[in-house]
């Protein structure tokens, strides 16, 4: 294997803890690979968002081989809402994916429409890990997911995740967004209203919050500059165009990204809170897509991201802690920005990789 261009050993004079640890990444994901969803049946979190986390990191890791894709694919698509007819795509509830079997009811012998559940953040990861394993998505019923999916839009341009009851904010937005993306189908998104929405949430201080007026924050403001790229609103390399046209304040976002890279070289959510591996990837990949990336430090990160990698494999969010699946991930996108060898790249405003057919 020393010819392997994948593999780094430390044999180098270089020591192990300063070195991204791919194979034993990979073996943490094929772990968790194979043990879901059982350990985390009791969680919140939906499975088909842990099954994004471990076979996209297997992407980014250039690992798909150890996954069993047309096992992957049925699973998937079984977790896909169908309307019994057409007509059930005017009555409000949205088509896309169930986060796991148990939210999938079953309205058989039921005289009343039981809403299907299905959520806009699973649809996402359902349609990102299809995209991932090269699926074949003329076979996707896109026009249902795209005709029901118009019906979670707010007045305010905002979206909600499923059909009734839930909070409404910029998370929301850019499911949708990489949702039309991905499916290459707008028709469920009215881009303007989604475009005034996420302008009003820009702050003061440059950051976006999750709502009009909210504080800013690593994770929205991703979602915020993420959108509008999709979304074709502004360009890549936004810092070394001219910014004066530019429909948000480039000048201020810049500012405010680079001073949430803290003194030991990590990236904090917020000013004032301590650096966690997550911010890496949200922040650090806005400064991609505005063509800022060069102002960070770049070493520094690294050196702090290495202190969250633990030696089981995958990251924490924290310096030296137990490491799971979302700072896991994180990391991985993190390194594949930093342009660590053997990681494929990425698409930043989708989260996931570029590359297909990287099947070996
Ligand atoms: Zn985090």
């Amino acid at each position: 294997m020393a010819d392997d261009p994948l593999s780094r050993s430390p044999a180098d004079g270089v020591s192990e803890d300063q070195l991204f640890d791919r194979e034993r990444h990979i073996r943490y994901l094929e772990m968790n690979y194979q043990i879901l969803p059982s350990p985390y049946e009791g969680q919140e979190i939906n499975h088909l968002t842990l099954a994004y986390f471990i076979i996209s990191g297997l992407h980014i890791l250039h690992a798909l081989d150890r996954i069993d894709r047309e096992d992957v694919i049925n699973w998937v698509l079984s977790l896909q809402a169908h309307p019994k007819n057409e007509d059930d795509l005017n009555n409000g509830q949205f088509y896309g994916f169930h986060g796991s079997k148990s939210s999938q009811f079953d309205s058989v012998d039921n005289v009343v429409s039981v809403p299907n559940n299905s959520h806009l953040a699973s649809t996402y990861c359902a349609l990102a890990i299809l995209k991932i394993v090269d699926y074949d998505f003329s076979l996707i019923d896109s026009s249902s997911i795209s005709k029901s999916m118009k019906h979670l839009q707010q007045s305010d341009g905002s979206f909600m995740p499923i059909h009734t009851g839930a909070e409404t904010d910029l998370r929301f937005v850019y499911c949708a967004a990489v949702i039309s993306s991905l499916l290459d189908n707008w028709s469920g998104v009215d881009k303007e209203k989604a475009k005034n929405y996420i302008l009003s949430c820009q702050s003061y201080d440059g950051g976006f919050g999750l709502i009009p007026g909210q504080e800013s924050h690593g994770g929205a403001t991703y979602c915020a500059v993420a959108s509008l790229r999709l979304m074709g609103f502004i360009e890549d390399d936004l810092v070394s165009k001219c910014t004066s046209s530019c429909i948000i304040d480039v000048p201020l976002l810049l500012e405010w990204c680079l001073q949430r890279q803290a003194v030991d070289g990590g990236f904090q959510g917020r000013p004032n809170k301590i650096s966690d591996t997550c911010y890496a990837f949200w922040i650090g990949g806005v400064l991609k897509i505005l063509g800022a990336n060069k102002f960070m430090n770049e070493r520094t990160l690294r050196e702090f991201l290495l202190t969250c990698q633990s030696k089981y494999g995958g990251f924490s969010k924290f310096p030296r802690q137990l490491p799971d699946l979302y700072h896991s991930y994180y990391g991985f996108t993190a390194f594949s920005m930093l342009q660590e060898t053997g990681l494929n790249s990425l698409n930043i405003e989708l989260g996931i990789s570029t590359i297909h057919h990287t099947l070996i």
